[in-house]
């Protein structure tokens, strides 16, 4: 048994999403999972925006140009007459929900419903594509499956014995499609996983399955070794372990979201990143496989935020850095870097939502300075401590740049440097140029 995601963009057109049945073809048991067609929740957010601001007006007219996407949509996709009126009797079920979901008063539960509707539109009209094309399917609704529990966590062992059932009463049946980012919460209303979760939803269903393979069809050929939106000439990885896939993940690579490799790691289940756009390439497999000794890739995370805290009291001051965690953990804000001396504790941050309070709070603690407009460039491969010259070449590529702060031994796997906005180009293309393309880095 295999899981198959399909991100927004390998939907994203009519022709698109009217080849993805050509890509489940074969005898063997399929859970297919759906993202929304990318642009939806981007527009979804902009209801829930506007009707933050009681601007009921704004969030009409963002459903108008949902309406008029999905018609055009559909009258490409469906030319069989039959077909395409249900499609249109579907679309036009679901925009009338989306309006009445306009009058009500905006709480939690209306908001997570209104971001629902990419998901469920999506897997709506793959549904009636799969009717056109007369396959035997299931269609599950993922909040029937997937729960939170009272912390807020996917319940495993629900998940398992739903899909098992589901399997088990249909034992003719190979395809079984679903929603990602969608599910439950603990009281049974529905709730999301957060933007980009669906790569996480396909996981939680590959491990709770213990399936054969995790496949995440996507518009890039795996994930590449620079990152192509500054530096050219950048290639497909072909393997990545999951704790170098991980930190690629977390830091701005942004072909796998970072919470799915955690749950295919722990059942030791391989993941695929494949490309809707040129099936035949072999793409990136992430899997534990044979330790590699090189540098395999580097992903850049911007929008970063340093902060440097100054102890007050000089020498010896235990419980400081608890203080400094307590604050950062009130206000929710989650840390990347840090680095301490005896005095002092810089660290990172890409949530400014609360930086005002937090910089209030650390000042009874000490001297804080605050450096907007940083970048974490972070080296990914196998540094193993017994390898030595791998961080001197990361930071002999990086001589002319100014490096605010190093982060290394946290794991194995990466050196994360914080650098100013301005010099990311350069860094990056440093890096490029000195690991990837002068020579293979082979350390023995
Ligand atoms: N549709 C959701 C989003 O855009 C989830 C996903 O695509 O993974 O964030
Ligand atoms: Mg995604």
């Amino acid at each position: 048994m295999k899981v198959f995601k399909f991100g927004g963009t390998s939907l994203g057109t009519p022709e698109r999403f009217g080849k993805i049945p050509g890509l489940l073809s074969g005898e063997e048991k399929k859970i297919v999972v759906l993202s929304a067609i990318s642009g939806t929740t981007d527009q979804l957010v902009r209801i829930n925006a506007c009707l933050a601001q009681e601007d009921k007006q704004g969030a009409g007219t963002v459903v108008n140009e949902l309406e008029r996407f999905y018609s055009k949509f559909i009258y490409s996709l469906f030319d069989w007459t039959p077909f395409y009126n249900q499609a249109r009797l579907f679309v036009e079920t679901r925009i009338l929900r989306l309006r009445g979901l306009l009058e009500r008063s905006f709480v939690r539960e209306v908001e997570n419903e209104i971001l629902a509707q990419g998901e469920l539109l999506s897997t709506g009209l793959f549904r009636c594509l799969l009717l056109a094309r007369g396959e035997d399917f299931l269609y599950l609704y993922a909040p029937d499956i997937l729960h939170k529990n009272t912390e807020g966590q996917p319940d495993m062992e629900y998940l398992r014995r739903a899909l098992s059932k589901s399997i088990t009463q249909n034992p003719a049946t190979t395809l079984f499609i679903t929603q990602g980012f969608i599910c439950s919460n603990s009281h049974g209303k529905l709730d999301t996983l957060g933007r980009g979760g669906s790569d996480f939803t396909a996981s939680l269903i590959g491990a709770a399955l213990e399936v054969d393979e995790i496949q995440i069809w996507t518009d890039v050929d795996g994930v590449h070794n620079n990152d192509p939106r500054w530096v050219e000439e950048t290639r497909p990885i072909p393997e990545l372990s999951y704790d170098e896939a991980d930190e690629l993940a977390y830091f701005g690579a942004k072909v796998l979201h970072p919470a799915c490799v955690f749950p295919a790691k722990q059942r030791n289940i391989p993941i695929r990143i494949k490309n809707t756009l040129n099936p035949e390439a072999p793409g990136t497999l992430v899997h534990e496989g044979r330790k590699g000794s090189s540098i395999k890739a580097v992903a850049v995370k911007g929008g970063i935020t340093a902060v440097r805290i100054r102890s007050a009291r000089m020498l010896m001051a235990y419980g400081f850095l608890r203080k400094v965690f307590e604050i950062f953990e009130r206000y929710e804000t989650p840390i990347d870097m840090i680095s301490t001396s005896e005095v002092s504790v810089s660290l990172t941050i890409d949530d400014n939502s609360s930086l005002g309070q937090i910089v209030q709070e650390l000042k009874e603690l000490g001297v804080v300075e605050v450096d907007e407009n940083q970048t974490i460039v972070c080296v990914v491969g196998d540094f193993m401590a017994e390898k030595p010259g791998m961080v001197r070449i990361v930071l002999n590529a990086l001589r002319e740049i100014p490096v605010r702060m190093i982060s290394y031994g946290g794991s194995m796997n990466n050196v994360s440097l914080l650098l100013h906005e301005q010099d990311k180009d350069k860094a990056l293309r440093a890096l490029h140029h000195h690991l990837f393309l002068n020579r293979e880095i082979h350390v023995n």
